[in-house]
């Protein structure tokens, strides 16, 4: 047999033990968002957990919006937000659930309560209720109503369903224990007036449930077996035991936490990322600088290197930032076998072969991936004029400068050594034009061994090449530097964004669709960009730069 040499993360080893117990029959976990933002990769973290874990034990992932608090949430994030769970691969079980389903169960979970005596109507004031609570050192205070009688109780709740009283004027606590050293435990309020139209239910309902109250109900209602949730409610994990237990459930969920998932020098929390959204500073929740899983998806991630992203990353109790250079490790490894390596010149001047004859074009055979044969080959335009970086050629170069420069030969990557033999400027002293010789008998795959070069520069044929767009990012804020100003503002990085209109990459571009990504040879991975690609002109981002300083642990 073989041995298992991948150890279990601490969610897994309670798994197993409920399952070998007989606690559990069959494994159920949720993704729970609230529609009020798009995903980020935070929540990509959540997601595969839970699916993971669901796939791994043949149980089930359900997919279920949290919309239990009308004023935050709107309709447009639920499609956002499907779409990013379904492009990541979570396959959720049957249909898209809502807790807004539930609320006739909740109302009647809390009716449930009331008559076993363990819910009462509270007419104090939110400041009251406040003040009453307690502090962590000192125990606080019954409420005045907390000894209604069942009856009244049922009565009252009745009529704050009905619309009867104002909003606010009461609500509906769960009656555990005002001493407790738990503050979540002193009489929690589970239900409160507010009339809020739902985007569900409209304005059913005038009354809506809490999220410590409706968050077990929730999972209790769909069979969840285990509730994977981040670190900050685990002080909240008494009064789910608390719900579930005194509405009798059968099979009690139970709340497992992990901590949450943080990236050096990036922004998470949908509260930030909607503040760079609203002041303009980004282009949308899809800005490619962004770390939401539709900005990840338009700059060019793929779900693998997001999954393997995660794997590395693991599952852990404790709170702690990972570099944002191993999610870079993790594209670039995605991309390696799959991708074909390409030439593009992002800053072009322009190249003349002085001895290649005028009007002539001849083509070379190049492979597409010299790591991955099945990719095969493609052809590539040869020709007197030709473009090259601006940076692969100097007029007087250091030390140690292997590129182009008066008198020097290089390499012509699939094709010819060049040397230089004149150049032109401008009366800024620009570079406008190099004047080259190549030598025929150099021919990329002719077998030549005469003399070799310490230089290769990439090209592309000026008549054949496509023009485009192509952006380059950075961090949005650098750490190193503080994420904020005193002010609050926050710290940003003023390059984060680099826009090169004038690309020109070789032909075999010309065919680029949306969505698609390459290697540009010496530069990264460039993914079409799906927005502000237009019929004749192409936009590319830069996914990943080729170096890394990262490398994984094993
Ligand atoms: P944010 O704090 O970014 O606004 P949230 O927790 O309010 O996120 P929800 O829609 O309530 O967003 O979260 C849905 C699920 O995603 C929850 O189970 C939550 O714990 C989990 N989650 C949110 N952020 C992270 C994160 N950074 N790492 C791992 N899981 C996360
Ligand atoms: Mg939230």
């Amino acid at each position: 047999m073989e041995k298992e040499t991948v150890s279990k993360n601490f969610i897994e080893q309670i798994i197993d033990k409920d399952l070998e117990e007989g606690k559990v029959q069959a494994v159920c976990t949720r993704f729970p968002p609230e529609p009020n933002g798009y995903l980020h990769i935070g929540h990509a973290k959540s997601i595969l957990l839970n699916y993971g874990l669901a796939k791994k034990y043949n149980g089930k992932f359900n997919l279920r919006f949290d919309d239990t608090n009308p004023t935050k949430e709107k309709t447009e994030f639920v499609q956002s937000i499907i779409d990013d769970v379904e492009w990541l691969g979570a396959h959720y079980d049957g249909e898209v659930r809502f807790a807004s389903n539930y609320f006739e169960q909740m109302y009647e979970a809390a009716v449930k309560l009331i008559k076993k005596g363990k819910a009462y109507v509270c007419d104090l004031s939110a400041d009251e209720i406040r003040a009453y609570r307690g502090t962590l050192t000192e125990p606080g205070k019954n409420s005045p109503y907390r000894d209604r009688s069942i009856e009244e109780n049922l009565d009252l709740f009745e009529r704050m369903k009905n619309g009867e009283f104002p909003d606010g004027s009461k609500v509906l606590r769960a009656k555990i224990d005002m001493a407790s050293s738990n503050i979540n435990m002193r009489d929690p309020v589970i239900y409160r007036v507010a009339r809020m139209t739902h985007h569900n239910t409209g304005d059913r309902w005038c009354i809506y449930p809490m999220y410590d109250f409706a968050h077990p109900i929730e999972d209790a209602i769909e069979g969840v077996t285990h509730s994977i949730c981040t670190l900050e409610f685990e002080d909240h994990r008494p009064l789910y035991d608390w719900v579930v237990r005194e509405l009798e459930y059968p099979n009690p969920p139970q709340q497992i936490e992990f901590a949450k998932l943080y990236l050096t020098n990036v922004i998470t929390g949908k509260r930030y990322i909607k503040r760079l959204v609203d002041e303009g500073i980004v282009d949308g929740w899809d800005d490619p600088r962004l770390v939401t899983i539709a900005a990840l998806r338009r700059r060019g991630f793929t779900p693998e290197s997001i999954k393997m992203f995660m794997d590395l990353v693991g599952v852990s109790k404790s709170n702690s930032s990972v570099d944002y250079a191993m999610l870079e490790y993790c594209i670039r490894e995605d991309l390696k076998m799959k991708k074909n390596r390409m030439m593009a010149v992002l800053d072009p001047v322009k190249v003349i072969i002085d001895n290649y004859p005028e009007g002539q074009t001849e083509y070379f055979d190049v492979v597409n991936n010299q790591e991955n044969e099945s990719l095969g080959t493609r052809k590539v335009p040869f020709c007197r004029e030709l473009y090259i970086e601006r940076e692969d050629f100097m007029e007087e170069p250091p030390k140690k400068y292997f590129r182009l420069f008066p008198g020097n030969e290089v390499r012509l990557m699939n094709a010819y050594f060049v040397r230089c033999v004149d150049y032109k400027k401008d009366e800024n002293g620009k570079i406008t034009e190099i004047h080259c010789t190549y030598d025929p008998e150099t021919r990329s795959g002719s077998g030549f061994t005469g003399r070799k070069v310490k230089g290769t520069i990439h090209w592309v044929a000026a008549p054949y090449a496509v023009p485009a767009t192509v952006r380059l990012y950075e961090n949005l804020v650098d750490e190193s530097k503080g994420v904020y100003n005193e002010d609050g503002s926050l710290n940003l990085n003023p390059d984060s964004l680099t826009v090169l209109e004038n690309c020109q990459l070789e032909p075999n571009f010309k065919d680029a669709a949306k969505g698609d990504s390459f290697q540009f040879v010496r530069h990264g991975y460039f993914c079409v960009d799906t927005k502000d690609t237009k019929e004749g002109s192409l936009v590319f981002n830069r996914i990943v730069s080729l170096k890394s300083s990262y490398k994984p642990g094993k």
